[in-house]
Order: C-alpha cells, then structure tokens, then sequence
C-alpha cells in the first residue's frame, strides 16, 4: 500500500491558463506536479490573449453563471494581487459594462456587491451617449494570461515540460501513464488532470462512458499600438475596459511591448483553424461601432490591412458556459480529472476550478458551497 507522501503527486497535461492553475493549486498544497505540454513555451493555446478581462456575469436572477464567475472573478484578482506586477501583468481598473438593446437584460438592482448601475459621469467618460444601459463593476480589470500562466508556474513544487505531446493515456497499478505518439512515457503519477482545453476530448473520448461534450470556438481579438493614434482618437479612449458585445481595452501592453488598444471579439462555431482572418478584423471594427460608437467614428483608420494586427485562438466550451472540473468518473476511472470548458472567461474561471480540483483532491473544504460546485463537477457529465 502506498503511503500519502507517494499519492500527493499529479501530472497535468497543458500549460494554459487552466492547467498552470490547477498546478499551482496543487503545488501549493505541497503536491509534486509534473506539467506537460506539447508547445516550446507558454501561451501556445487560447491563454496566448494578449489581454483580456476578468468581470463578473450578472443576470436579473443572479443565476448559477452569475454567482460562480463572481466568485472566480474574485479569486483571479486575488491570485494576480499576489503573483502578478499591477499596471504591467494587469490592473484593477472597474469594467464598464454597456448593455446594448435587444442583448441580455441588465438585472435593475444588481446583487454582486461591487457592481451598480453605472453614474452618468462613468457613461461619460466611456463616450457613450447619457443615460446609455451600462454598470459599473469596480471588481473587475484587466489581464494578460501569458503573465498569470508563467508565474503560476514559478513553484518549487512544479516542474514543466515543454514540448512534450501526449498521445495517449492508460492507467495500471493505480498509476497513470502518459506516452507520446512514439509509445515513450511522458510521465506517471496516481492523479492525472488533463487541461488541453479541445484537445482534451482526443485523449479522453475512447475511455469507458466519458460523455463530457467539448467543442472548439474560435475567436479573433484585433490590437494596434496607441503610438499610432492620433490626437483625437486618444482623446476618446476610455479611462477603463469597456465590455458588452464585445469588449474594448487601452493602455495595456502589447505582445510586442508599447502600449496597445485592442477589441475583440469574433465567435465562430465547430472551427478550429487560428490563422488571423481579415474579414474577422471587420467584425470587430463593426463590434466596436456598437460597443463605442463615438470611438469607433474615429478609430476607422486604425483596422487599414497595413495597420492593424489580430490575434486568433480557440476556446473550449460546454453547452451551459460552465467549465468541467475535478474527477471525471471516480468509480471507472479512478484518479482521473478534467480542467477545462472554460469556454470565453477562463481567466474568470480557471483559478477558481484550480483550487476547487486542488480541494476535491486534498479534502479540502472547497472554495464554492458546494451546491454551487456540483454545477462545475466534470462528473456532472458521467453516464450511467
Ligand atoms: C479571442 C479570445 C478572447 C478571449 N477573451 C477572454 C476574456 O476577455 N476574458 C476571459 O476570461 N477569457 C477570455 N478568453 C478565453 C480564455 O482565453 C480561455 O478560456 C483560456 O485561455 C483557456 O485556457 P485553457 O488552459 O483551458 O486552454 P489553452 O490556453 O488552450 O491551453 C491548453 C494547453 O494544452 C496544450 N495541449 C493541447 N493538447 C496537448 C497534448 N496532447 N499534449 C500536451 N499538451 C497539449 C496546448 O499546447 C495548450 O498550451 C478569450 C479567448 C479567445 C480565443
């Protein structure tokens, strides 16, 4: 029989945003976690955004959706305070969510604490026309997952290996094994959580009643450098991301490094090609025109095919937006777990799953009430 020093070990396969945080999570606990990745370095996958938001959903229910991206949110902002350089890696800026007619229904009265209707002077530092349908979330900014994933993965107790595709996945003895296409072994431990989002379904799919249905859906931000706007178009960036049908960030660094603005973005079903597309850099200026309307007046120059750049990845979803995490199948398949489905908020999301795997694996108590936890259970998903 083994001892608990032999079974706190795990290998996660994918170094996004999902697995550096079940790693660290786990890592923290004082688990020995491999971490295996197929790419040469971090941000391979949809967590090579180069910005995004971390903001609450609200609904005029404050449904499940609503509650748990609260709660992640608030861990986000909680993991990047303590991992990440403020004004740099992210800030803690408040988003301003502009609720255009016809979309989803601002609740009147929100529930989440730090969020409210939006003040007349907030509407107008965003440029958009007075008594505009927006709030305010003060708990919110934004991020840039490169930076939360490789510090995620800065712990002693965390080793990673790159360039290293998992083709296949078998356990034997209680231990897992991973091998690659050439049958050599990546890796082996009692617990195995896969974290390659879309590509998670390839490695799991042929294993005895999994049922959890992934899909790709693509998506493509647009960006440019503020050393290219002129006068004008500076004027008129908001002091803060702007989120809605869409979603419009300023002054955060680009992948390159100046200052950058950027928007974003497309959604496109069951396609899992990322080459940067030119009539997605039109969607998002058309987005931007609902979104900001005064701004996308000006900005017109700025989505030029000689100016303009994009970035494209894929995200993993579930059918009702909520990620699948923890043990799978614990009965059939012992040890195994899933982080992934994070689908358009993993960086909303992905701490939190982290620590509620870390939770399930250690007997923790959990991070969520655990009413609210069954709703993430990847086991949600396990046929009878
Ligand atoms: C355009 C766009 C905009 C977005 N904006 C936001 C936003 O504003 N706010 C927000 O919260 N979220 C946003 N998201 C979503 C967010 O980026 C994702 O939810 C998140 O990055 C998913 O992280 P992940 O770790 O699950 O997947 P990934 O980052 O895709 O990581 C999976 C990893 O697994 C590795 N891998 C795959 N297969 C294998 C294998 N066989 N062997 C070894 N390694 C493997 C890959 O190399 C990759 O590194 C956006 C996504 C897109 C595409």
């Amino acid at each position: 029989m083994k001892s608990q020093a032999d079974t706190r070990q795990a290998l996660v396969i994918g170094a996004g945003l999902s697995g550096s945080a079940v790693a660290y999570s786990l890592a923290r606990r004082g688990w020995k976690v491999l971490v295996l990745d197929q790419a040469q370095c971090v941000g391979a996958g949809a967590s090579g955004l180069p910005a995004g938001l971390a903001a609450p959903h609200v609904s005029p229910d404050d449904n499940v959706l609503s509650r748990i991206t609260r709660a992640g949110v608030q861990a986000t902002l909680e993991r990047a305070q303590t991992l990440l350089k403020s004004g740099t890696d992210w800030a803690l800026t408040g988003v301003l969510e502009h609720n255009l007619l016809g979309k989803r229904r601002l609740p009147a009265d929100p529930l989440d604490p730090h969020s409210a209707l939006a003040s007349a002077s907030q509407i107008d530092a965003a440029g958009l026309p007075p008594r505009s349908p927006a709030l305010w979330h003060a708990q919110a900014g934004w991020i840039r997952p490169r930076q939360l994933v490789a510090a995620q993965l800065q712990n002693p107790n965390i080793q990673v290996l790159w360039e290293q595709k998992v083709d296949a996945i078998e356990r034997h003895d209680e231990t897992w094994t991973v091998t690659d296409a050439h049958g050599h072994v990546l890796g082996q431990a009692p617990w195995l959580v896969v974290a390659s989002a879309f590509e998670s379904l390839a490695l799991l799919q042929h294993l005895p009643g999994f049922a959890v249905p992934l899909n790709p859906l693509r998506g493509q931000i647009s960006f440019g450098h503020m050393a290219d706007l002129t006068e004008t178009q500076h004027q008129r960036l908001p002091p803060f991301p702007v989120n809605g049908h869409g979603s419009f960030i300023s002054g955060v660094p680009t992948p390159e490094g100046p200052l950058g603005w950027f928007i974003g973005s497309t959604f496109e079903r069951n396609c899992t090609q990322t080459p940067v597309r030119f009539e997605d850099h039109a969607a998002n200026e058309l987005r931007l025109s609902s979104l900001l309307p005064g701004l996308a007046e000006v900005m017109a120059g700025q989505f030029a095919p000689d100016r303009v750049q994009g970035w494209a990845g894929l995200r993993c979803t579930l059918p009702n937006r909520l990620p699948a995490v923890g043990p799978i199948d614990p009965q059939r398949l012992p040890g195994l777990c899933l982080s992934t489905g994070m689908g358009a908020r993993g960086i909303s999301l992905s701490v939190l799953c982290g620590e509620l795997t870390a939770a399930w694996l250690n007997n923790d108590p959990l991070p969520l009430p655990p009413a609210l936890a069954k709703h993430l259970a990847a086991q949600r998903f396990a046929s009878t």
